[in-house]
């Protein structure tokens, strides 16, 4: 049986279509044309965020201080690093990124996503960068909504 929607971020999945596969397509496209690959750092965090299980609690916690400093600060990803080098970099933090067998990724509050992966892919390849900023804002003001942004 295939749900018809991610149970994630509720993104259609028509005839079997999964958020896996618009990842892929999308990735595609920034493979594809590398004027696209100047929002990746966008597309990887928006679809880590819509499907939290991925990353570690920690790294959830992460992915959000990313998103409201790309969001809200318009930091490019390079100026990210060298902010977050100490707290991120592999050789000295002590928590993973990515989910564990103890360590899952969970939002406290129901989030509802206005714009999902599905949506980056309806709007076609000449609007990605357009869209996939669009899907940051719109990952950020629904995380913010849903009281997620608020206190650790
Ligand atoms: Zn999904």
């Amino acid at each position: 049986m295939t749900p018809s929607h991610c149970p994630a971020c509720g993104a259609p999945q028509p005839d079997g279509t999964t958020c896996d596969d618009y990842f892929h397509q999308m990735l595609y496209w920034e493979a594809e044309n590398p004027a696209n690959g100047v929002v990746h750092h966008l597309l990887v965090l928006c679809y880590h965020l819509q499907h939290p299980h991925l990353y570690s609690r920690e790294g959830l916690a992460e992915g959000l201080r990313l998103l409201v400093a790309f969001v809200d600060e318009n930091l490019p990803p390079s100026e990210i690093r060298r902010r977050s080098r100490d707290r991120v970099d592999s050789g000295k933090r002590t928590w993973n990124i990515k989910a564990t067998a103890e360590s899952v990724g969970a939002y406290r509050h129901p989030v509802t996503w206005t714009m999902t992966a599905a949506d980056v892919v309806a709007a076609g390849e000449p609007n990605y960068c357009a869209s996939v900023r669009a899907w940051a804002r719109a990952a950020r003001d629904a995380l913010q909504a849903s009281g997620n942004l608020d206190a650790k």
